[in-house]
């Protein structure tokens, strides 16, 4: 997250230059949060609410959104071709989103988006740890021999790494539901690519504690609960 010193914030945002400003701190026109500022220095957070002389400078509010993702949306800002995800929110606020965790163009299912960086960090990074559940529908019979398979992992020679312990349940014949806790690039494609099985269809019904709303037809969307956003941390 943005980090700015207060002096330096206040000075960017309202022109007024920093000698100005450490005077008006002396005086006591200046809150953060709700407290009345006595360090110069004090950080900034991008969410902290600057009060001067009781007017808002900055009052971003943190935004936590659960879509669900339509199959031929791109996860992705900005794209030339295809709709995007933020093209599916009505929210005024949805060109301040940035995605936690993409799903590839024919992908469905559960997608976070967030104005806070540090909660997406925590959640999407290489080795956070937190699990993605997903249903994968293939275009031929899964064996019991796919589970340990998935289980021992596979290496991926253009990454030079070895997949994490995955989890294989077998639904039915053609249906399976795949848990992860990394997201390497078109992983679960490559690892049933393996067996030389297509996927045909792939569904993310879960992140770590958050499970993707029966409610939500696909390009529908909601906010998070305050109680799912602490889920994640
Ligand atoms: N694995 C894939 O291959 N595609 C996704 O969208 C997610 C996981």
């Amino acid at each position: 997250s943005r980090v700015a010193r207060l002096d330096r914030f206040i000075s960017v945002q309202t022109g007024i230059n920093r000698k100005h400003v450490r005077l008006m701190l002396a005086q006591g026109r200046i809150q953060v949060d709700g407290v009345r500022a006595t360090d110069i220095q004090q950080p900034v957070g991008e969410f902290s609410q600057v009060l001067l002389d009781g007017q808002v400078l900055q009052a971003n509010t943190p935004r936590y959104l659960m879509l669900h993702k339509p199959v031929g949306v791109v996860s992705a800002t900005r794209d030339d071709e295809h709709r995007t995800v933020i093209d599916l929110l009505q929210a005024d606020y949805r060109h301040s989103l940035h995605i936690a965790g993409r799903l590839d163009l024919n992908s469905s299912g559960l997608l976070l988006l967030t104005n806070d960086g540090r909660w997406s960090r925590g959640l999407s990074a290489p080795d956070s740890g937190v699990s993605k559940k997903y249903r994968v529908t293939l275009a031929n019979p899964i064996t019991e021999e796919y589970i340990q398979a998935f289980a021992d992992g596979m290496y991926f020679g253009y990454e030079d790494i070895t997949t994490r312990p995955a989890g294989l349940r077998i639904l039915d014949e053609r249906v399976a539901e795949v848990t992860l806790t990394e997201g390497r690039y078109h992983q679960i494609k490559r690892m049933f690519g393996r067996f030389r099985n297509p996927v045909l269809a792939l569904h993310r019904c879960a992140i770590g504690p958050l499970v993707l709303d029966p409610d939500l037809l696909p390009g529908q969307s909601r906010e998070l609960t305050p109680a799912q956003v602490q889920s994640v941390r």
